[in-house]
C-alpha cells in the first residue's frame, strides 16, 4: 500500500495511491488529515477515487512532530568522498553518527526549494531512504526493529555545506526552511523486502549523480532503530533519514553545487520519485 497526502478543491486529506488513483481515507464521512494519527491508529474506510492528476501531492508527513533524525556517513564512498570537508573527524565511522533537521514543515514532491541566496553559496542534494516509525519502542531489539517500522519515503537532506563547516555542528547548515523535500508516497513496510534493497539515485537537470542500493549501509536499519531506542523513545510519525550514498555536490572536483533553476529528482525503486526544483 502506498500512502500519500494530497490536496483536493482546498481540503487536505490523506488517501492511499493505487492505479493512478487517490482513495482519500475517511472517518465518520469525514477525510482524515493527519498522518501521524493515522499511523498511531490506523483506521478508516476508502472513500471514492481521485484521478491522480486532479489532486495536488503534499509531504506525507508536513508537520513532523520533532526534528527528523539523520544518519551521517553511513555509506562507506559517501563517507570517504567527504573527507577532510566538513571536519577532521573520522572517515568511516565505528558508531552511528547522529544529527538532526530541525525542521517545522517539509516540503512535498513538485514543490520549489528555497535557496537562500545570500545565506548560503554551496546548497546541496542527497537522497535518503526514509525510515517512518509504526509503533513506540525503547530499548528495542535487533529482532524487534522491523515490528516497529510503519513504511518507508525518500528524502532530499538539502544542505547548506558552508553553514555546516562554519558552524562546526550541522543543524543550522541542515535546517533551513524548505530543506526537506519528502515524499511521494510512504510505503508500507511489507510491501518490499526486509530489510529493503532497492535502487537510489538522485539526478540533477538529468544528470545522473548518486547510484547505489539502500542496504548498502555501514550500519543497517536493525542496527540504528535499536542502537537510537536504547533509553531514547521512538514515537510513531518519526522520522529517520538513513544517509546517502556518494555522489553529492561537494564530493566533486570541482564540486557542483546547485544553482537557480536545477531541477532535483531523488528516486527509490518501488517507493517512486520526488523531483523539487531549486528557486
Ligand atoms: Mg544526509
Amino acid at each position: 500500500m502506498k500512502y500519500l497526502k494530497f490536496s483536493y478543491k482546498n481540503e487536505k486529506a490523506i488517501g492511499i495511491l493505487e492505479n493512478d488513483h487517490v482513495y482519500p481515507l475517511q472517518s465518520n464521512g469525514s477525510w482524515i488529515k493527519n498522518m501521524i494519527s493515522y499511523i498511531e491508529s490506523p483506521c478508516g474506510t476508502r472513500g471514492q477515487g481521485i484521478s491522480i492528476e486532479d489532486v495536488k501531492i503534499l509531504s506525507p508527513i508536513e508537520y513532523p512532530r520533532r526534528n527528523i533524525i539523520c544518519l551521517g556517513k553511513n555509506y562507506k564512498e559517501h563517507a570517504l568522498e567527504m573527507k577532510g570537508k566538513i571536519t577532521d573527524a573520522v572517515v568511516v565511522p565505528d558508531a552511528p553518527i547522529y544529527f538532526s533537521k530541525a525542521c517545522y514543515k517539509t516540503i512535498g514532491h513538485g514543490e520549489t526549494i528555497t535557496g537562500h541566496k545570500g545565506v548560503s553559496d554551496m546548497v546541496d542534494y542527497e537522497v535518503e531512504l526514509a525510515i517512518i516509525i509504526g509503533k513506540e519502542g525503547l530499548n528495542i531489539g535487533k529482532d524487534q526493529v522491523r515490528d516497529h517500522i510503519f513504511g518507508y519515503t525518500i528524502a532530499n537532506d538539502v544542505s547548506a555545506r558552508d553553514l555546516q563547516k562554519n558552524h562546526f555542528q550541522w543543524l543550522k547548515g541542515k535546517s533551513l526552511d524548505g530543506f526537506c523535500p519528502l515524499g511521494p508516497v510512504i510505503i508500507e513496510r511489507d510491501d518490499v523486502a526486509y530489510p529493503p534493497a532497492l535502487d537510489i539515485k538522485c539526478y540533477v537537470n538529468d544528470e545522473l549523480r548518486q547510484d547505489a542500493k539502500t542496504d548498502d549501509l555501514i550500519f543497517d536499519i536493525d542496527t540504528i532503530v535499536s542502537d537510537l531506542s536504547k533509553g531514547m523513545t521512538l514515537l510513531p510519525g518519526d522520522i529517520i533519514l538513513t544517509g546517502t550514498p556518494s555522489g553529492v555536490g561537494m564530493g566533486f572536483k570541482p564540486p557542483k553545487y546547485l544553482s537557480s533553476g536545477d531541477v532535483i529528482k531523488c528516486e527509490i525503486e518501488h517507493i517512486g520519485r520526488l523531483i523539487n526544483t531549486l528557486d
